[in-house]
């Protein structure tokens, strides 16, 4: 299994199949599981073997398919599935880092991931350094000696700022600091981080992996040891784990998920192109015009499936929001349907306006999460909007 592609693994691992022959990934609804005597039970609760389980929230049949299957399409030893992204931002950080830990972070974070790392862990005595993900530099200065941990996302939600994961686990790692990567618009289907230095990647499930906007979902995956020793205990006892009827419908997600983002990915490409052309100031790794295309192509070999643009201001961000027919308005994103965000007043609301400039989000800037429609309706949705605002 090894050595297949990510489009058969992604169909095909961690499939564990009950005495039935069900052709299908079961759900396994059950919160418990039986043992056949007293003696089974405490030998299980001392070490559980490979198909054995105790209790849904440390695991459950369905929930392991979804985690094997993850972990082998992102190369890595083995995963721990969360109820959502944040579930796994947070399980990775809590179970990872102790109070005295020092951490460096890049600044460009989805609002959650900051609340984390800017009011959650200094309050447990855990000391955070935010630089500029895109300044080596700056990470450079920053890494110290007792560094225990480097947090980034990969390309920044909503700015798309892209860090270069290569060198920045090769500065984390010469202090022997843990690289935890928040890989969402990666994707699984483009995300290479495992072998570019990441030591831990998280995923949103609810984003491309389910891509038809069902459920919350999330994934942590890094070594073995990792994974069972450290995050499991923590994740297991704090109860943050994913239901087995949200890993079923995340297990049918994989299968689909490579085809749907690239297509995704295909049209956002066209997408940003023609507005760039109509002389809309896009923000897309993808194009010439982004200050890092050739690391975004280089370390995953795509645009992805988001983009922003600026508008201008607020009232014109409002307005072209309002005309837009195709896309929906919301804070979703890598879903099937085209979702039009507008972070300043959403998703990145909470943040200081001096804080939302030095981020770049400014008043009319809004994202635009490209789902599967035609990619012309998609471009005339736009330049109609566009044109009202
Ligand atoms: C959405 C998102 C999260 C949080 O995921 P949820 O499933 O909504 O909890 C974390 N990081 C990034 C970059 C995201 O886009």
């Amino acid at each position: 299994m090894t050595n297949w592609d990510k489009r058969t693994k992604a169909v095909h691992a961690g499939i564990r199949r009950s005495a039935y022959g069900e052709v299908s990934e079961a759900i396994f609804l059950t919160q418990g599981f039986v043992y056949d005597s007293a003696e089974a039970a405490e030998a299980r609760f001392i070490e559980a073997g490979e198909d054995e389980f105790i209790y849904a929230r440390y695991g459950n049949p369905t929930v392991r398919m979804f985690e094997e299957r993850i972990a082998a399409l992102e190369g890595a030893e083995d995963a721990f599935a969360t109820a959502s992204g944040m579930a796994a931002v947070n399980g990775a950080l809590m179970s990872l880092l102790k109070a005295g830990d020092h951490v460096v972070s890049s600044r460009a974070l989805f609002g959650s991931c900051l609340y984390i790392l800017e009011d959650l862990c200094p309050r447990f005595g855990i000391e955070v350094s935010f630089v500029d993900g895109t300044d080596l530099a700056a990470w450079e200065a920053a890494i110290r000696p007792d560094t225990a941990a480097v947090f980034f996302e990969s390309v920044s939600n909503p700015t798309l700022q892209v860090i270069d994961i290569e060198a920045v686990s090769a500065l984390a790692h010469a202090v022997s600091a843990v690289v935890i990567c928040d890989n969402v618009f990666a994707t699984p289907a483009f995300s290479r981080a495992i072998e570019q230095g990441a030591d831990v990647v998280i995923y949103s499930a609810t984003k491309h992996i389910d891509g038809q906007g069902r459920a919350l979902g999330g994934v942590i995956l890094g070594t073995r040891e990792a994974i069972r020793k450290t995050v499991e205990p923590y994740m297991k006892h704090t109860g943050g784990s994913m239901s087995p009827f949200t890993a079923w419908m995340l297990l049918k997600g994989l299968e689909t998920m490579e085809l749907r983002v690239r297509a995704q990915a295909d049209t956002a490409l066209a997408l940003a192109r023609a507005l760039e052309a109509d002389g809309v100031r896009v923000i897309y790794p993808g194009l010439a015009s982004h200050p890092q295309q050739a690391l975004a192509m280089a370390q995953t070999g795509s645009g992805g499936t988001v983009l922003s643009i600026d508008t201008g201001s607020r009232g014109a961000a409002f307005r072209f929001l309002n005309a837009l027919k195709i896309f929906t308005i919301s804070n979703n994103l890598g879903d099937a349907k085209s979702i039009a965000t507008h972070p300043a007043t959403t998703t990145h609301q909470r943040l200081p306006d001096d804080q939302k400039a030095v981020l770049g989000i400014t008043p009319g800037l809004v994202r635009l999460s490209i789902g599967l429609e035609a990619s012309d309706d998609l471009l005339g949705d736009l330049r109609q909007a566009l044109a009202a605002r």
